[in-house]
Order: structure tokens, then C-alpha cells, then sequence
């Protein structure tokens, strides 16, 4: 069974992550939504309250899972015996990091694979941090996430 994991910090999470979610469910046995745990990360939503939006999100893809997950990806997919990670690439910019990343990945545990997904044109300028930055000046996120989320975001800036 091909186990997968698609890791980020999904603060919030967007329709950019959905669409993800959905193409890399198609290709794998099983999916875990990997929300990171990172105290350093300021985040606006709490890793529980990021959890149960997407569990709330997913709630009708039978071979996804969403779960946390705090220090190295690569321990915490031994643990969950997955050896695929899954990530976006949005444009060149991402490329840079994301290369380096996987190869660490790849050398720390040689059977960890990354697979990347390029964004979906429709989303391909969509970030969490565009969605917070209209949010915190009122502005239209509905294209941006799902609508059970909108007041959510906004009541984080006290809108
Ligand atoms: P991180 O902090 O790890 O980058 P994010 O939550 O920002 O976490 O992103 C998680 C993953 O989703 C990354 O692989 C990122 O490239 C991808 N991603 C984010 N936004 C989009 C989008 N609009 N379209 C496709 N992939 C995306």
C-alpha cells in the first residue's frame, strides 16, 4: 500500500491545498494530511483548530487522513509508515527551496520519495498568507476558501 503524506503549516488552509488534496488522493492508496506543529511559526490558527478544518474539508475523501505532526517529516513518516511526500510548486520561486528540501529528505531515508504537483493554473497565485493579508484588511476571501471558513479568518482580526 502506497502511503503518502502531504505536509504544510495550512494556516489557513485554502482552495489551492484542496485542489491538491484531491489530485494526490487520486494517485495514492492513502493520504495524511500533515499539519505542522512548528512553535518557532507564529501561526494565526492553532494546530488543532488547522486539524479540524481540514478534517472538516476532507470529510468526504474515504482515503484521506489529517493528522499533526511536530519535528523531522521524515521521523514522523517512519512512524506512519509512509514513503511518499507530496508538494505543490506554484511558480520558480518555490522550486529553489523545495529541490533542496526534498533531496535532505531523500538522503536522511533513501526510501522517502517526493513527489511534486504543479499548482492548478486557477490557483497558482493563492498562498495561506495572501488569504491573511486580505482577511486582516476585510477584504473578499471568498474565492480564496471554503465559505465555512470565512468568518473563522475574519474573527481572527476581530471582523
Ligand atoms: P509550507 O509552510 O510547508 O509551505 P503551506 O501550507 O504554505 O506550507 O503549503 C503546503 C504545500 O501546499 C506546499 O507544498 C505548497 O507548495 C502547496 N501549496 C500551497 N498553496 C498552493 C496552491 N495555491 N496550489 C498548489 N499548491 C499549493
Amino acid at each position: 500500500m502506497k502511503r503518502a503524506i502531504y505536509p504544510g503549516s495550512f494556516d489557513p488552509v485554502t482552495f489551492g491545498h484542496l485542489d491538491m488534496i484531491e489530485r494526490s488522493a487520486k494517485i495514492v492508496d492513502e493520504l495524511v494530511v500533515g499539519v505542522l506543529n512548528n512553535s518557532a511559526k507564529n501561526s494565526l490558527f492553532s494546530v488543532e483548530e488547522r486539524v479540524s478544518m481540514i478534517e472538516e474539508m476532507v470529510a468526504d475523501f474515504p482515503n484521506v487522513k489529517v493528522a499533526s505532526f511536530d519535528g523531522l517529516l521524515v521521523d514522523f513518516m517512519k512512524k506512519i509508515d509512509a514513503t511518499i511526500i507530496i508538494r505543490g510548486l506554484r511558480a520558480v520561486t518555490d522550486f529553489e527551496y523545495e529541490i533542496q528540501i526534498a533531496q535532505s529528505n531523500h538522503v536522511q531515508n533513501p526510501d522517502v520519495e517526493t513527489i511534486f504537483l504543479t499548482t492548478n493554473l486557477q490557483y497558482s497565485y493563492l498562498s495561506s498568507t495572501i488569504v491573511k493579508e486580505f482577511a486582516s484588511y476585510g477584504g473578499d476571501i471568498s474565492k480564496f476558501v471554503p465559505e465555512q471558513f470565512i468568518q473563522r479568518i475574519y474573527s481572527k482580526y476581530n471582523r
